[in-house]
């Protein structure tokens, strides 16, 4: 049945009694479905994974409507993020990406020596996509864009992302990171794929760590142009993925009751923490699309997390340049948000 107990854990440090809400994890859980296919494979961990990733190749690349020559699969999508830094640096070492994004690809890139440029967000906290493409040149290697955006949560509108993408996919490579996509209220319609079926010069990134509650298995994808998936994948492939995160992962895609149920949880979690900082008069990034909030609490975020960590919540021990009293709160199951919630109003009140 549904693994809803989560506690005691075999492993001591999920026991602290902290409520977490800290990575955005989805605190959900997996898929019933995804549970009962991987008991029923444990024997089966005695086999290499390489045939079966092919068949979870297939399975995206119908669902996204590309080919399968076009999908890598990885290890949760982290390697694919750092993967293509390394990339980066080898074809021009030049990336273009928004302030407060997430960090794998630009620090990554940064880390190894490349260029990174941060156009700042615009006035509603979104990508500012005119002025990103503004910042790109002939020789730019690559632009990130991580839609829905963690930390702000915010979406850009689709039709103008897809724009974007075909005008400066003609002079860099477009990346877009939709690891929260199927969480946003847009789903499916707000999915880039179709740019990567077009043959666009583009890479769509997607994750089983989020509406598949999967972070701790490790899966994730990316679609992009075929001579460079094979190029990366081979790669890549000593980050190879594990049989039973194949199997859970195919179980998962296919339980679309699972997953709409999971839209529905997360959406009413958010709007608790939305509301909880409407009502306390704090400052956060509107409307958010994927399973936490972006909030600016007035105080150092390390001050905000030492106050709510002292009333058992773990929220985000990490900042973004430029955000310093701003916080990113992950949502967690009714019970983790409500006491989120109270410890906020003792904390902000
Ligand atoms: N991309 C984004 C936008 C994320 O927020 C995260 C994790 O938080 C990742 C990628 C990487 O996750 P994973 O390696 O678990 O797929």
């Amino acid at each position: 049945g549904m693994p809803t107990e989560h506690f005691p854990s075999a492993t001591p440090n999920l026991n602290d009694g902290l409520v977490r809400l800290s990575s955005n994890e989805n605190a959900f859980g997996p898929s019933a479905k995804a549970v009962e296919a991987m008991k029923g494979e444990l024997f089966n961990l005695c086999r290499y994974a390489d045939p079966t990733t092919d068949v979870l190749k297939k399975k995206i690349a119908k669902q996204e409507g590309v080919s399968e020559d076009q999908v890598v699969v990885t290890n949760g999508s982290s390697p694919i993020l750092f993967g293509y830094a390394e990339w980066i640096t080898q074809n021009g070492n030049k990336l273009v990406t928004s302030e407060a994004t997430y960090e794998g690809i630009p620090r990554g890139a940064e880390f190894m020596g490349a260029d990174v440029t941060y156009v700042p967000l615009d006035a509603n906290m979104d990508f500012d996509l005119d002025a990103i493409e503004a910042a790109v040149t002939d020789d730019t290697t690559a632009v990130y864009i991580c839609n829905p955006n963690n930390p702000t949560g915010r979406a850009v509108d689709a039709a103008k992302l897809t724009a974007f993408a075909k005008r400066v996919s003609q002079k860099a490579q477009v990346f877009i990171d939709e690891a929260y996509i199927e969480m946003s209220d847009a789903y499916p319609a707000n999915v880039q794929s179709q740019l990567a079926a077009d043959g666009y010069n583009v890479v769509i990134c997607r994750t089983f760590s989020k509406i598949h509650a999967m972070a701790g298995q490790r899966l994730g994808y990316a679609i992009m142009p075929v001579e460079q998936a094979q190029q990366l994948g081979r790669k890549l492939r000593m980050g190879g993925v594990n049989y039973l995160g194949l199997v859970a992962g195919m179980a998962s895609m296919d339980d679309h009751a699972n997953l709409n149920t999971m839209r529905d949880r997360v959406k009413t979690e958010r709007a608790k923490l939305t509301a909880a900082a409407q009502e306390l008069g704090q400052a956060y990034a509107k409307n958010p699309q994927g399973n936490f909030i972006y909030m600016d609490t007035g105080m150092p975020h390390q001050e905000f997390s030492d106050k709510m960590r002292a009333l058992g919540i773990k929220v985000v021990g990490r900042t973004w340049p430029g955000y310093d009293t701003w916080s990113r709160i992950s949502v967690g199951t009714p019970e983790e948000t409500d006491a989120c919630v109270k410890a906020m109003k003792a904390v902000l009140a």
